[in-house]
């Protein structure tokens, strides 16, 4: 802990006077581009990977990248989506699995969940990537890791799915006003792959953003 107690302490005395206009500028309101939902793992740090500063994304996260489907009860994952999406009127969700993922291992083996029983009840919200990917595949004749990354895949699609039942979400999709983006993030080689509805396939983020990103290498 005492680590952190000293980072604060240096945000305060370095980090904080270098960019002080920029906070100054975010005092009194917010006006990011992106929702951006990923899982509370530790290794992933979405402001990092992205490049991006405070105030540029409205982060939302839980155990597995879950948005649970739309229903009369309220929740923090809906009230954020409704936030981030209505009142503050972002324009892009993106929904972020990441590689080694302990929800997945957990949706896969929701035996080994007895003594965790909200987790095994949260991940429930997952089933469908599991079935999906069992009725797609066998999971037998895969090894540990590839049933990890499909399953993986699988629940960022089937997340999609459920944020679209939002009605908030529903209303912009239906007005082209908010696009989708599903990703998978690798720790070991800095990778994101992103889904593409049309063929139903991960590909690389250079291949899906390849104009913004050619943008960016010149
Ligand atoms: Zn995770």
């Amino acid at each position: 802990m005492e680590h952190i107690i000293s980072g604060v302490a240096k945000f305060q005395k370095d980090v904080f006077p270098a960019k002080k206009e920029a906070f100054q500028k975010l005092a009194n309101g917010q006006n990011p581009e992106v929702l951006f939902i990923t899982c509370a793992d530790s290794r992933i740090d979405p402001n990092l990977v992205t490049q991006t500063e405070p105030g540029e994304l409205f982060i939302c996260r839980n155990a597995g990248n879950i948005v649970p489907p739309h229903s009369n009860q309220t929740g923090g994952m809906t009230a954020s989506i409704e936030f981030a999406v209505a009142a503050l009127g972002v324009t892009h969700i993106i929904i972020c699995g990441h590689s080694d993922c302990g929800a997945m291992k957990g949706a896969i083996n929701t035996e080994g969940l007895a003594s965790l029983p909200h987790v095994k009840e949260w991940l429930g919200h997952s089933r469908v990537a599991t079935e999906v990917v069992k009725e797609k595949c066998g999971c037998s004749s895969l090894t540990h890791e590839e049933h990890l990354g499909l399953v993986t895949e699988e629940n960022v699609i089937q997340q999609l799915q459920h944020i679209k039942t939002h009605p908030a979400v529903a209303a912009k999709i239906a007005t082209d006003q908010i696009k989708l983006h599903g990703w998978v993030y690798d720790f070991e080689s800095a990778e994101i792959k992103t889904y593409d509805e049309a063929t139903r396939e991960f590909k690389p983020v250079k291949d899906t953003y390849e104009e913004t990103i050619a943008k960016e290498e010149q």
